[in-house]
């Protein structure tokens, strides 16, 4: 019998009230069903942020290193069960294996370091100009966070926003994809199975516009936290705008890899192979286009396209597979349609780009890895996130028409750049316009201890992760606070 969900709201895990259910598949098989799981309604959102809103007052108040005590331990057990829930993303999302267990990984690696965080929390005292004054800034949780996850990370993304979210002595409602709400349960068992209090953290699983919009905007939700798509990013920006609520988005990309004739060509093509197919090119930061130098241009499109032409599909389980499947039938057709676009645009299909769909692949959402060439900046495959197994390769002439081509988009999440020039490097750091730059590396592969995130379309500027300027920024409010132990009245600028 297929297993089937339960919401999880403050410490039980209970029925929708809507009575509902959804079905969650794994795109290698379609036939097979991983979980059906609750599609809920208004008054489960109610009753999850209900029970957020009541664990706050005592959530807030417990020393922030204890708060992470508890996610020190959710770490020690996303550890002890990676290989286990490897297996389950690449089942429900359809990531090869390896990358499954690289997203649990990634999860993992995100959770010791906000645990740590609660050591840290760092904020500033500075000297105040008056004697006997201190003048410091704190950091302040908001309160109730809805965090709403997209399903390409289904591990790695809500532990981004949960743990940094909780960290920080915010409590919060997860609303994750409706294509991997299994991940983002057995994620939640595991807080719960670390220690955390009821209703710290709350799972309510359903469509974006039933559960995610109405969790979004609900009047006790003080912050929001978005990964998705732009349409749905930007939509939730406008909403939240008027409501005066803080929201972080991080959403779409076309991102680029320029290659300059100087580049270590074979590091450059293996750069290009695991950018644009890895995760069949569902990464926010996939290399969708590739802009090469002229003078190596005809030889390197050959490789590519005879390297792509030997790339297997397949299910994510077995070992020899390079590419999986696409994450459902909507992808797969969206996917087909910018094929035909691209070749209506006039652009040359070197490679693949059909649905492969015989024997056992059949039953899945297969789609050979495609190359385009004879792709100008203005078309739609060079502009629009196409979110599939699909490189369109450009020609430049020179490094600055390659840096303007990278930049020519309305996104700005990822960029990389192949050369041995060390001068190039470093204007190529500077020139690009994107949140995240490479140099002699793709453009996926982040680390989480630096920020992440992305500029123009891709992003609001409240990166997610580590670092200086990441999430902590976000999740925590600035308090300013001057003590006067004076036991008289200085008067800041006039008594100098
Ligand atoms: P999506 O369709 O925008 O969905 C993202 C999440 O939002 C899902 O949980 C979805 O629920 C929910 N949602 C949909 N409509 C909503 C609404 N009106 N109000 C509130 N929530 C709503 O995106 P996706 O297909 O899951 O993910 C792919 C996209 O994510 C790509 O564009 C990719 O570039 C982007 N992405 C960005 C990053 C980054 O860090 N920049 C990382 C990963 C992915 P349902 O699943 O129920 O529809």
């Amino acid at each position: 019998m297929t297993p089937r969900l339960k919401n999880f709201i403050n410490g039980q895990w209970i029925e929708p009230s809507t009575g509902r259910y959804g079905e969650s598949r794994n795109p290698a098989r379609n036939s097979e069903i991983i979980v059906e799981f609750p599609l809920s309604g208004r008054e489960d959102v109610d009753r999850a942020v209900a029970a957020a809103r009541e664990a706050y007052p005592k959530w807030r108040s417990l020393p922030a290193p204890r708060r992470g005590e508890i996610l020190f331990r959710a770490a020690e057990l996303l550890r002890a069960r990676k290989e286990a829930l490897g297996q389950l993303v690449t089942r429900e999302m359809g990531k090869v294996l390896p990358e499954g267990k690289g997203d649990v990984q990634e999860a993992i690696d995100f959770a010791y370091y906000m645990a740590g965080e609660g050591r840290r929390l760092v904020s500033e005292v500075v000297p105040s100009e008056s004697p006997d004054k201190d003048a410091k800034s704190i950091r302040v949780p908001h309160g109730v966070f809805a965090l709403i996850t997209p399903w390409n990370f289904p591990v790695a993304i809500p532990v981004w926003k949960v743990f940094a979210a909780l960290i920080c002595g915010n409590t919060a409602v997860l609303k994750p994809s409706s294509d991997s709400p299994l991940c983002a349960a057995r994620l939640v068992e595991i807080l719960a199975a670390a220690g955390l209090p009821p209703g710290v953290l709350n799972l309510v699983t359903g469509s974006g516009p039933e559960v995610g919009e109405p969790l979004a905007l609900h009047p006790q939700v003080d912050g929001i936290s978005f990964t998705g798509s732009s349409a749905v990013g930007e939509a939730l920006e406008r909403q939240a705008a008027a409501l005066h609520r803080p929201i972080a988005v991080e959403m779409g990309g076309k991102n680029a890899i320029l290659i300059m004739p100087d580049a270590d060509f074979k590091l450059a093509l293996e750069g290009v192979l695991w950018g644009g197919f890895g995760t069949a090119g569902q990464r926010c930061t996939a290399a969708s286009r590739v802009i090469v130098h002229r003078e190596i241009h005809d030889r390197f499109v050959d490789e590519l396209v005879a390297a792509a032409r030997k790339m297997r599909l397949g299910d994510g389980l077995e070992a020899q597979t390079d590419v999986g499947p696409v994450i459902n039938e909507g992808a797969l057709k969206k996917i087909l349609d910018y094929i035909r676009i691209g070749q209506e645009e006039g652009a040359q299909l070197r490679t693949g780009g059909v649905r492969k769909s015989d024997g056992p692949l059949a039953d899945g959402w297969f789609i050979e890895p495609a190359v385009f060439t004879g792709v100008t900046p203005q078309m739609r495959i060079a502009q629009e996130e196409i979110f599939g197994p699909v490189v369109a390769v450009l020609a430049c002439d020179s490094f600055e028409e390659g840096v303007r081509m990278v930049n020519g988009t309305r996104y700005g999440l990822s960029s990389a750049i192949f050369t041995r020039d060390v001068n190039l490097t470093a204007r190529a750091e500077k020139e690009l316009e994107t949140g995240l730059v490479y140099i002699n590396a793709s453009t996926i592969g982040a680390e989480i201890q630096l920020p992440f995130g992305g500029y123009k379309h891709s992003g609001s500027g409240h990166p997610e992760c580590g670092g200086r300027m990441g999430a902590i920024d976000f999740y925590t409010r600035i308090k300013t606070v001057y003590r006067d132990y004076s036991g008289k009245l200085q008067r800041a600028q006039i008594d100098v």
